[in-house]
């Protein structure tokens, strides 16, 4: 095999990024800002003292401080498992025969198993920073809880996870690594909270939400001194902390000389996929390069491609800020046999304003080819892919494919995410041919967008 650059590009420790990148800084049309849903007016930092960490908040209203240097501490832990490798796809190259050159930024050398740690230790050591007990959240597919869970652990804090019921129960695993790092873990909607105990008489049934557990997660921490509320997605300053991942991406790109032609990766909340791209979209924002980037989010779960830009609740029980984003409403829920993670009914403001603009494109894929990408990927490259990794992973062989025809050389760059070996349950649906694709119809998701909450000045 003939190679021009290494199949893993690894930056040096001391190249590790020392600052994140906000993208907001480039961006002439900001992200719209979190509103009050009593008063329907932007959120102050005194508004959101109560219920996130301080300096978060701080992070999260500027849009015009570029850089934001990485605290020591947080740098030291993030030596523990990066710089994260970017990966030559050569076997996959092969295995497709196509001329385009792939590459993956592989997120999933840590115990959580994905990306989610890059945001978890630091939103850990700004609760620990502000003299805090601990910090509460939900976790869906349970990456973000996991992440969590070390992180709060290494900085001593306590961290209480509410959990979706149904992946409570289809992934008992991924709770004992919880509880192995020290986090509480309950399944959503639980007893435990009036939201949980409200939702639990109206859907006796209901096996949960994202959205749901968030509700539940909020109320523990406004109603307990010395706890906050931290959230592994969507939010602007969890976006600025995984530019680490772009950042490291780019750089092991200039190591080689190598310009990216296209950039991929999934979208569930916006997190890992604004991290990725963001340098890359700061040099398309100021004119100074251009890239192709696309977003790939679940069929079952199609908020670019089929939701509304509009403000909407982050969270079922309607408690949460209103934010402005590509949304399929609060109250959606992907069918249940939906297995591949990217459930959240919206999308992070900031990628949701750089949609609107145009900046890039978004695709919606069905689980079943999502599951005989990550297939095909695990076979020739090694890696078990998660499932919501394996969107990208979808997208790129996609486009590969097309190269092929085509015969240009693109150079395809993918982020995955992180891997799979708590997803067995769906891989098992997918190998025993039990799995399906289920879509929303138009009229399912009308249904949800008509109840978009009124919001004065919107449409
Ligand atoms: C949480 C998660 C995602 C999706 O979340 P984003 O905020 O959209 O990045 C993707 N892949 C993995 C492995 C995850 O854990």
């Amino acid at each position: 095999m003939k190679q021009e650059v290494p199949y893993k590009i690894y930056l040096n420790e001391n190249e590790i990024p020392t600052q994140w990148y906000n993208v907001r800084a480039d961006m002439k049309n900001k992200p719209a800002p979190l509103l009050n849903p009593g008063t329907g007016k932007p959120l102050t930092l005194e508004d959101l003292n109560p219920i996130f960490c301080e300096e978060l908040n701080k992070q999260e209203l500027d849009n015009d401080t570029r850089f934001f240097d990485i605290p020591e501490e947080i740098q030291n832990f993030y030596k523990m498992y990066r710089p994260a490798p970017l990966v030559r796809a050569y076997f996959l190259e092969k295995a497709l025969g196509t001329p385009a050159k792939i590459y993956y930024k592989f997120e999933g050398n840590n115990t959580s198993g994905s990306h989610k740690l890059n945001s978890a230790i630091a939103q850990a050591y700004y609760a620990k920073k502000e003299g805090l007990k601990g910090v509460t959240t939900e976790t869906g597919a349970g990456q973000w809880g996991t992440a969590l869970s070390m992180a709060c652990a290494y900085f001593d804090l306590d961290c209480k996870v509410y959990m979706v019921k149904c992946s409570y129960e289809q992934k008992p695993f991924r709770r004992e690594v919880m509880r192995t790092y020290g986090a509480n873990v309950t399944p959503s909607p639980s007893l435990t909270t009036n939201v949980g105990r409200k939702i639990l008489s109206e859907h006796p049934d209901t096996t949960g939400s994202l959205g749901c557990a968030i509700s539940e997660a909020v109320e523990v921490a406004v109603t307990n001194p010395g706890y906050r509320y931290v959230l592994g997605s969507v939010l602007n300053q969890v976006l600025l902390h995984q530019s680490i991942i772009g950042l490291e991406t780019k750089a092991a790109l200039d190591k080689y000389g190598i310009k990216a032609d296209m950039i991929i990766g999934c979208a569930g909340g916006g997190s890992n996929l604004g991290g990725l791209i963001a340098p890359f979209m700061g040099e398309k924002l100021r004119g100074e390069a251009d890239y192709q980037i696309i977003a790939v989010e679940p069929a079952s779960c199609p908020s670019f491609t089929r939701g509304k830009y509009a403000y909407d609740f982050c969270d079922t029980g309607m408690i949460c800020p209103l934010a402005k984003m590509y949304t399929l409403g609060s109250q959606f829920i992907p069918s249940a046999n939906h297995a591949g993670g990217l459930r959240f009914h919206g999308m992070s403001p900031v990628m949701s304003q750089l949609y609107a603009d145009g900046m890039f494109e978004a695709r919606a894929v069905e689980q079943t080819a999502v599951f005989e990408a990550a297939t095909q990927f695990a076979r020739v490259e090694g890696i078990l892919p998660a499932p919501e990794s394996s969107h990208a992973i979808r997208v790129a062989i996609d486009e590969a494919l097309k190269c092929k025809e085509t015969g240009e050389e693109k150079t395809i760059v993918f982020g995955l995410t992180g891997t799979g070996y708590f997803d067995l349950y769906a891989y098992e649906q997918f190998n025993s041919k039990t799995m399906t694709d289920v879509i929303p119809s138009d009229e399912l998701i009308k249904e949800y967008l008509d109840k978009l909450p009124k919001v004065p000045g919107q449409e």
